[in-house]
């Protein structure tokens, strides 16, 4: 997508094409699955430098419209990506943290139900698989990883 599309797809959400707007979603268009500290500072090696609180409030706002997807992995910031609206879910490697999208089995939400009678209707079942990579994890993986 360019920065035409994106422009478009704001208009589409009732959303001004703000330059924090847009260079987020150019930036997880390259890259899904970072967290806004990782947002911020790719901006700002591309001479977009915009604040914590700029890029939380942009994030916030493409996250309450359905543009972008957030998901949590336990102990590590909340990820973001442009919601391709399939219901996939998330492969964490626990030695380096490199994510990748796993296409759900399923198809639609929920992938499970309980296996017993519940009071609940239930709409998600959140998936997220753990494992390494398996041809060893690359040069660009994050240290520390998630254990
Ligand atoms: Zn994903
Ligand atoms: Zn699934
Ligand atoms: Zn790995």
């Amino acid at each position: 997508m360019g920065t035409m599309d994106f422009a478009q797809l704001l208009h589409d959400h009732e959303l001004k094409a703000t330059g924090a707007r847009v260079a987020l979603l150019q930036a997880l268009a390259r890259e899904p699955h970072l967290s806004a500290e990782q947002l911020e500072q790719q901006l700002a090696s591309q001479q977009t430098k915009l604040s914590g609180q700029a890029v939380y409030n942009a994030l916030n706002e493409l996250t309450e419209h359905g543009i972008l997807r957030r998901f949590t992995i336990p102990s590590t910031s909340a990820r973001y990506e442009i919601d391709p609206k399939d219901n996939h879910h998330h492969a964490v490697c626990n030695r380096c943290g490199r994510i990748e999208n796993v296409p759900c089995a399923h198809g639609s939400a929920p992938c499970f139900h309980p296996g017993g009678a519940t009071s609940f209707s239930i709409h998600i079942a959140d998936v997220l698989f753990y494992g390494q990579c398996k041809n060893g994890c690359g040069p660009g993986s994050a240290p520390g990883g998630i254990h």
